[in-house]
Parts: C-alpha cells; sequence; structure tokens
C-alpha cells in the first residue's frame, strides 16, 4: 500500500464542483491499484481574497510544500481582477515550486465532435510542453514618459540559459520517451530578433545530445496554422512562456471541448510538489448549475498518477474516460445533458 499526500486547492466557481468528481474517480483508481490518498484540503480562493485580502496565507507555500503533489480545480471570479488570482496564487506556486514544465496534453477522444473537418479518433494526439516560469512573461518593463507624446510601455523577455536548457531537456526526454521520437519548437525569430535567436540556438545545442529525436521548428504564426490544418504532423511541441500559452489552448480548442483538457504544471526535479488541474476556468457562466463538465479534472488526475509513479493508475483513469465518452454519456457543453457527477460517477465506475 503506498500513501500519496495530496494538497487540495478546489478555489472557485466550477473549480469547487469538479475537483470533488476528480478525487471520486482517483480513489476508485486508488482501490484498484493499492494506493492510499490522503486529501488535505485549502480553501485558497477569490472567496478568499475577498474576506483576508490575499488569495492565500503568507506562509501558503510552506503549508503545502511537503505534499506529494496539489490539485488545483480553478481560480478566479467576477469581481476579483484576473491579475489577482494569478500573481496572488498561481504565479507564486508555480515559481515558488519551480514548476517550470507545463505539459498539455492534446487528444482528439471518441465520440467528441472535432471541429476540424475530417479528423478522427487518432488524428490528434500529442502533448504541449510551455515553458512556465519566465520568458515573455517578465515583469521587468515599465511606463516611459508618461503624459507626454514620447510615452512608451517596455517589457523585457528574459531567456536565461538555465531556464531554456531545462524546458528543452524535458521537452526532448518527453519526445525521446514517445514513439514518434518528434520534437517541434516554435520561434519567431525573424520577428524577434534577439530573444528567438537564442531560443534557436539553444534548441540546436540540446538537440545534438538527442540524435534520434527529429527536430524541426515552425515561426508562431504558421505553427498555429499548422495545428489546424495538419494536427497529426505533431508529437511533442515546445514552447517559451507566451508561445507555449497560446498552443496550449489551441490546441485543445483543435479537439471540441477545451473542458476535457487537463495540464501538469511540474517540478520535473521533484524538488517540490507539482500541480494538476484543467486547463479551462472557473466558469462562473455555468457556476452552482451541476453541469460542469469534470473531465478535464480527472484526466489531470491521472497525470498526477503518472508523476508520482503510479502509471498503471493513471492509464486506468484515461482508459476510463474513453470507455464512457465512447458510450456517448455527454455533458451539455458536449451536446448532451449528464451532470457533473453522473460524469465522475460513470468514469469511477469504469475504473
Ligand atoms: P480563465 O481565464 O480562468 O482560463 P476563461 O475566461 O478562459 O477563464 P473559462 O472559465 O475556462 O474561461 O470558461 C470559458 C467558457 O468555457 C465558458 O463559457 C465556460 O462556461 C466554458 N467551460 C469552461 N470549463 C467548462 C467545463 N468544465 N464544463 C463546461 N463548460 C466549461
Ligand atoms: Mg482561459
Amino acid at each position: 500500500m503506498r500513501d500519496l499526500r495530496i494538497a487540495v486547492i478546489p478555489g472557485d466557481g466550477i473549480g469547487k464542483e469538479v475537483v470533488p468528481e476528480g478525487i471520486r474517480v482517483l480513489e476508485a483508481a486508488a482501490a484498484k491499484h493499492d494506493l492510499r490518498f490522503k486529501w488535505d484540503e485549502f480553501p485558497w480562493s477569490c472567496e478568499y481574497f475577498l474576506e483576508q485580502g490575499r488569495m492565500m496565507p503568507v506562509d501558503g507555500l510552506d503549508r503545502i510544500r511537503h505534499h506529494d503533489a496539489i490539485f488545483l480545480g480553478a481560480v478566479g471570479f467576477p469581481g476579483v481582477p484576473d491579475h489577482v488570482s494569478l500573481w496572488g496564487l498561481l504565479i507564486p506556486i508555480r515559481r515558488g515550486f519551480k514548476q517550470y514544465a507545463n505539459v498539455r496534453p492534446v487528444k482528439l477522444m471518441p465520440g467528441v465532435p472535432c471541429p476540424l473537418a475530417g479528423r478522427q479518433v487518432g488524428d490528434i494526439d500529442f502533448i504541449v510542453v510551455r515553458e512556465n516560469n519566465e520568458g515573455e512573461y517578465s515583469s521587468i518593463g515599465g511606463r516611459l514618459y508618461e503624459g507626454t507624446d514620447q510615452e512608451m510601455a517596455v517589457q523585457q523577455t528574459v531567456f536565461t540559459r538555465q531556464g531554456v536548457d531545462r524546458i528543452l531537456k524535458y521537452a526532448f526526454e518527453l519526445a525521446q520517451s514517445r514513439p514518434k521520437k518528434h520534437l517541434t519548437s516554435a520561434t519567431k525569430s525573424n520577428g524577434i530578433a534577439i530573444t528567438m535567436p537564442y531560443w534557436d540556438e539553444r534548441v540546436k545545442a540540446m538537440g545534438a545530445r538527442y540524435p534520434e529525436v527529429k527536430v524541426d521548428q515552425f515561426h508562431i504564426d504558421i505553427l498555429c496554422a499548422h495545428f489546424v490544418r495538419n494536427p497529426h504532423w505533431f508529437d511533442v511541441v515546445v514552447g517559451s512562456n507566451l508561445f507555449g500559452d497560446i498552443l496550449s489552448d489551441l490546441g485543445p480548442g483543435c479537439t471540441g471541448t477545451i473542458a476535457i483538457a487537463p495540464s501538469a504544471n511540474l517540478n520535473p526535479e521533484r524538488e517540490f510538489p507539482s500541480m494538476f488541474e484543467p486547463v479551462h476556468g472557473s466558469a462562473p457562466d455555468i457556476y452552482g448549475k451541476g453541469i460542469a463538465n469534470p473531465i478535464g479534472q480527472i484526466w489531470a488526475g491521472a497525470m498526477m498518477l503518472d508523476h508520482l509513479g503510479c502509471p498503471e493508475a493513471g492509464a486506468s483513469v484515461v482508459a476510463a474516460i474513453e470507455k464512457v465518452l465512447a458510450s456517448g454519456l455527454r455533458t451539455p457543453d458536449m451536446g448532451g445533458k449528464a451532470s457533473t457527477t453522473d460524469m465522475g460517477r460513470a468514469i469511477a465506475d469504469a475504473v
């Protein structure tokens, strides 16, 4: 029997509805695979912010530092600006715990209507790896000459050798471990002529260490077009913080619904806990109706099992999702009538 201690942050909105379904399914997987979960719940959220003036306590990171992983729903709610939930909770956890690899599988699932004409299950099955700690999302910069006609805003992109090399190493290792051994790098070295050529140079240097991996690169603009026109080309796609952000929403968008897409914020060295969450947000428009699709959360749970060294348990969860989708059960976002709980129960039973 293996014990796994998980910090649970349901957060806001439908995060509070889908997290319990994720736990339900993970409990089913645990029963089958000789695992025992201990769930410690933390109420950090926009509601907490409105009461306490912060998204989480000052020593928040210390309270979850020794957990095996973090299982997050979603944060953000009307009335609290997005930058508060982002910079008050998500970014401190991602940066504080060096979760520099944001990994998002993109897979067309059986029975989910694909918005790309003619695409079938099997055609779209790749992983986007986004650099999660530096790059374009730096806080270096500011406004100059305010109030004059010379007024300007500048913000610097930061690519450190350490930061770029560690995400590339992660992406190359991942590509090497997959049957196609194919890595695509997102760049824009024609327009962004200082930082992106550096990124390209590091891709080339890292590639030399992985001779079995086939590498190609595309400028971000045409890469977006290829995601839509030729999604079957891709296996592992790596991008900087900004490009990875764009691609990791576009990818799931190409498979029908972001509601089923999972996201892992990984500290590959396992020095700190990694965090697992659905790609979608707190969806205030449907909160409280019991109709949120819990699959993104459940699939994030499967990624958590993989990361914690229980790949058979993780695979059993993904297989259960596929089986239930293939059986025709659908929440309203996929054109059906099933509730959040119906879907969670069906997947737990299938596990
Ligand atoms: P964030 O900035 O936190 O990512 P967002 O503004 O991108 O949030 P979401 O909260 O992801 O928005 O919601 C976008 C749309 O998708 C909304 O109409 C929402 O109802 C729908 N949606 C999101 N997640 C789900 C889900 N799990 N089930 C059903 N619909 C969903
Ligand atoms: Mg969003």
